[in-house]
């Protein structure tokens, strides 16, 4: 078995996989953007964070989504290119590395960190 005994912080070159550049994400997205376990907010209503429970294809109309939310009783019907305040959007992205093409995998939160643009893996 393994000591237990706490290790100084430091560098582990296989944790640490790699170099991540990332754009902001705007303002307002599209309602389209959105899945379940987002947090967003309709611009109107910036202060009452939504949290998706269900987003579904709106049978009863074109281009719209169902989406159900904590706390609310009824679901909500938006277009999908119905702008939306995005809150909270964890993702999981597989990247590829642009000196050597070696792919990986790594969890965002777009909201906090931005979208994935540009991957250098940590060989290089
Ligand atoms: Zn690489």
């Amino acid at each position: 078995m393994m000591s237990t005994a706490p290790d100084p912080p430091k560098p582990n070159p296989r944790q640490s996989s790699g170099f991540l550049v990332t754009t902001s994400l705007p303002d307002r997205l599209p309602a389209s953007r959105l899945q379940q376990g987002d947090t967003f907010a309709l611009p109107e209503h910036p202060d009452e964070p939504l949290i998706i429970d269900l987003i579904t294809p709106n049978p009863e109309r074109n281009a719209s989504l169902l989406i159900s939310t904590r706390d609310r009783t009824a679901p909500i019907t938006l277009h999908m290119e119905e702008p939306i305040q995005p809150l909270r959007m964890p993702r999981t992205f597989n990247v590829t590395c642009q000196l050597c093409e070696a792919t990986t995998t790594t969890d965002l939160e777009l909201v906090a960190h931005g979208q994935p643009k540009t991957w250098v893996c940590n060989r290089h």
